[in-house]
């Protein structure tokens, strides 16, 4: 009997202790860069710890891994990258680390844009800027989690829904908001190419002062062409991004006359005090500064 009693406490702790790891259980995503790492958070919930190898406000294009970014993939129970080779670093480091990850491309099933970068086509990689897109990372995102995470699968799906209509309503509204400038003023002039899925999704017109990465400089013949567009085209819109360097904003409009509308948010989250601690907070931001400046004179 006494036995049987000791056994039925030893069951009865295991099972306590299971049922608590279970509650514990959160896996370790790593994101490459801000914004998936948001996604990732948002589909995850409180079952995944997520971190983000380029941070806010910094560079993914010209990101230089540092030696902890290999032990911090070693740890990972799920990698989540962009894809469009928009990490171009991101193949050499996943070698050093020899993760055993499954490595998901939040892209995936995006069909995607061709920028021209020295007279070749080249996948345009700033996909989520068009919120649809965004929605397709969430579900690629939720389909990677539940690969790596299968008893948790169902909490990952009902985030996708709650997650995704936000962003279909936000898509919404700003298809109705755009519709209602007129087309020639839907002209904007940023500092990197990479609203080109914006700028399609809702009509509106990107010029971009550097090419499709910000590593490289525009020549002198670039600017000026760039500052003769801006003059014929009579634009108002001329904005920064956040991980671009200002100087060439100002030279822009110095040349040209015109203001700059502020910054907008391209390839990284803000701080959350900044307005684009989000994905979501970041398309808002991006569109209130757009629709001010092209409503504004
Ligand atoms: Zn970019």
């Amino acid at each position: 009997m006494k036995k049987i009693s000791q056994f039925l406490i030893v069951v009865a702790a295991s099972l306590f202790w299971n049922v608590c790891y279970a509650q514990a259980k959160q896996l370790h995503a790593v994101a490459s860069f801000s914004i998936l790492a948001d996604i990732v958070e948002q589909v995850g919930g409180d079952h995944v710890v997520v971190t983000s190898l380029v941070g806010r406000n910094e560079d993914t294009h010209v990101f230089e891994p540092r030696p902890q970014a290999a032990a911090t993939l070693g740890k990972a129970d799920i990698v989540i990258v962009n894809g469009l080779g928009f990490e171009g670093w991101m193949e050499k480091l996943i070698q050093a680390s020899a993760t055993k990850a499954e490595v998901v491309a939040a892209s995936n099933g995006i069909e995607s844009r061709k920028l021209d970068e020295g007279g070749q086509q080249i996948p345009d990689p700033h996909a989520w800027q068009n919120p649809a897109n965004g929605l397709i990372y969430a579900r690629n995102v939720a389909d990677g989690l539940c690969n790596v995470d299968p008893e948790d699968c169902a909490v990952f799906r009902s985030n996708v829904e709650v997650y995704g209509a936000k962003i279909q309503t936000l898509d919404d509204s700003l298809h109705q908001r755009f519709a209602q400038i007129p087309e020639a003023r839907r002209l904007v002039i940023t500092t990197h190419d990479a609203f080109a899925y914006f700028g399609s999704a809702y009509g509106i017109r990107f010029l971009a002062a550097e090419g499709m990465s910000t590593d490289s400089e525009p020549s002198a013949a670039d600017l000026a062409k760039l500052v003769r567009q801006v003059k014929q085209s009579g634009t108002s819109a001329l904005f920064l991004e956040n991980m671009s360097d200002q100087r060439l904003i100002d030279q822009i409009a110095l040349e040209t006359g015109v203001k700059p509308g502020g910054m907008l948010f391209a390839d990284a989250l803000s701080q959350p005090a900044e307005g684009g601690g989000t994905y979501l907070e970041m398309v808002k931001h991006n569109a209130e500064l757009l629709i001010a400046a092209m409503a504004g004179s």
